[in-house]
């Protein structure tokens, strides 16, 4: 560990059992639809302990989950099976380590604490998320894009190295480093941790983050710089102008303007936005910009892309911006979290283009029909392309590189018993926007599967996919086969699984 890099003795290890008042408070996540039923929770503030509480649990035969951040999407941490759940939330500074000559990050730091720690020592930063609560455990090992991935790509891009608590086959814990310059069966330990997804090969304690092609020890030149400032947009159309025929228009006039502006060396790179066609009952559509405000002619540039998107449309919405520094726009991002605590569903696609005319009458049947009515239900479509596809398809396991937008469609709510009836709405919903390819975004020209940090069990269940193409294939593409090759390495006895993990090729059958 780097000098001075834990000035305070470490928190754990904690023993958390049911009778433990802070039980409660452990056994959720963001999403309050899952409670897990753990015999025990183990709270972490190292990796010495995360090895023992792994150790702990192959022993005692128990299944295990970890938990970083907790925003996953869907129960993958808080299954009805986790008996022995890791809390690594305690592990979670962010400093220099020159014996790497890269950036360390523990799993448990959240986002903006990354953010800030990176940019107020260096300067520098990483392309991740735009919710500064999502913790650098679950979101790099899924790939990890946000504000700035236009301009630089993945957080994954970046990945120099990971620490790991692996189970072998005699089922002792241990801990392992991976790096990008190794070869074989380290190699594809490192490289099943840029995109492979969390909980399913082992126990993340590290990452190291630097620029592949960086030279020299100065650590301000070895990850990217963000812009000084940041114009920060916020455009709202009101749904009371909005016909279908405007509707689809504006739908057509943002996927194709993506289409034309997100090649690598584009002048938009620096733009990401995010446009929430929220239900009619939330009373607006809604799209959050940011783009770097130091680039020539930003605010031409970002007027002409709001315009752009108004062509045809004529309803000329609502446009406010301002010029904020970058720090403060991304730790306070203009939309508000709306979705912690909350009970909430989601399920993404990859877009390559833009929706159909029939894709487009579904989706707005969907957010405007009768027998549905909720606020916090829609599609976001989050702005992509850009440097991420500058890098090939193989060369990380984030498969999707050609893709220009992302989407993802979602619901919140409070009351458990409404679950049924917000399930049913976004998976109906779904399953009419991709009924041409079996109620799933299966790769196809248009499509380009789903992104496994927003994971969806759906995918997995017949009743709802019905294309024949495996929830696998729609998340890693042809990357499967090294993720599975990695998981019959690192993890033999399969130790790390739950309902959407890699399973290793000799389970596989057909
Ligand atoms: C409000 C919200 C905003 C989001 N915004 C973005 C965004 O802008 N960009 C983006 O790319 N994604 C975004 N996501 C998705 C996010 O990247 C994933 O949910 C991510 O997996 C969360 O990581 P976590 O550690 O916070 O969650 P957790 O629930 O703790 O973990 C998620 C998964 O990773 C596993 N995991 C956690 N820690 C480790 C570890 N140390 N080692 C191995 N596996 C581990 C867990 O077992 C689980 O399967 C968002 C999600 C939410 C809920």
């Amino acid at each position: 560990m780097a000098d001075g890099a834990r000035r305070c003795p470490p928190v754990g290890p904690v023993r958390v059992t049911p009778e433990d008042a802070r039980y409660e408070d452990l056994i959720r996540g963001v999403n309050h639809r899952f409670a897990g039923s753990p015999q025990e929770i183990r709270v972490v503030g190292t990796a010495e302990q995360t090895v023992a509480a792994v150790q702990d649990a192959v022993g005692a035969g128990l299944r295990l989950a970890v938990r970083s951040g907790g925003h996953c999407l869907d129960d993958l941490v808080d299954g009805p099976d986790t008996a022995f759940l890791i809390d690594l939330s305690e592990l979670n500074q962010v400093y220099y380590d020159p014996d790497m000559g890269a950036f360390a990050v523990e799993p448990g730091a959240r986002l903006g604490d990354v953010y800030r720690t990176l940019y107020k020592g260096w300067g520098v930063t990483v392309p991740g998320g735009a919710s500064p609560t999502v913790a650098a455990g679950g979101h790099f090992v899924g790939g990890g894009y946000g504000m700035l991935t236009r301009r630089y790509g993945c957080v994954v891009d970046f990945l120099q190295a990971v620490e790991v608590v692996v189970v072998d086959a005699s089922g002792r814990a241990r801990l392992v480093v991976a790096t990008r310059d190794d070869e074989g069966e380290l190699g594809d330990l490192w490289w099943a941790h840029t995109g492979g997804g969390g909980g399913t090969f082992g126990v993340v304690t590290r990452y190291w983050l630097r620029t592949a092609d960086a030279s020299g020890t100065d650590p301000s030149g070895l990850l990217p710089r963000p812009p000084a400032a940041v114009l920060d947009s916020l455009v709202t159309w009101s749904w009371q102008d909005m016909s279908e025929e405007r509707f689809s228009r504006l739908m057509r006039n943002h996927a194709e303007w993506h289409e034309r502006n997100s090649a690598p060396d584009s002048p938009y790179a620096s733009l990401f936005s995010v446009l929430g066609v929220m239900h009619r009952a939330s009373g607006v559509l809604l799209m959050s910009t940011q783009m770097d405000a130091t680039v020539p002619d930003a605010q031409g540039l970002l007027q002409a892309y709001v315009d752009a998107l108004d062509e045809g449309v004529g309803l000329r919405p609502a446009h406010t911006v301002r010029s904020r520094p970058w720090l403060e726009t991304t730790l306070r991002p203009t939309l508000p979290d709306t979705v912690t605590g909350m009970r909430s569903k989601g399920k993404a696609a990859y877009l390559l283009k833009g929706y159909t005319d029939r894709q487009l009458a579904a989706l707005y049947e969907g957010l405007t029909g009768d027998g549905y009515a909720n606020p916090g239900a829609g599609v976001l479509f989050m702005s992509y392309g850009g440097a991420v596809r500058a890098v090939a398809p193989d060369a990380t396991a984030t498969a999707q590189r050609s893709a220009v937008l992302k989407a993802l469609f979602v619901t919140l709510w409070r009351e458990a018993g409404e679950d049924a009836r917000h399930l049913d709405w976004i998976r109906r919903l779904y399953r009419e926007v991709y009924a041409h390819s079996g109620g799933v975004p299966v790769p196809d020209g248009t499509s380009d599967g789903t992104y496994v940090n927003y994971p969806d069990t759906d995918l997995a269940d017949p009743e709802w996919n019905t294309s024949g193409v495996p929830w696998y294939t729609l998340c890693y593409k042809n990357n499967y086969p090294r993720l599975q090759r990695a998981k019959a390495r690192w993890d033999p006895k399969g130790i790390f699984r739950h309902a959407l993990s890699v399973e290793p090729a000799r389970e596989q059958g057909a």
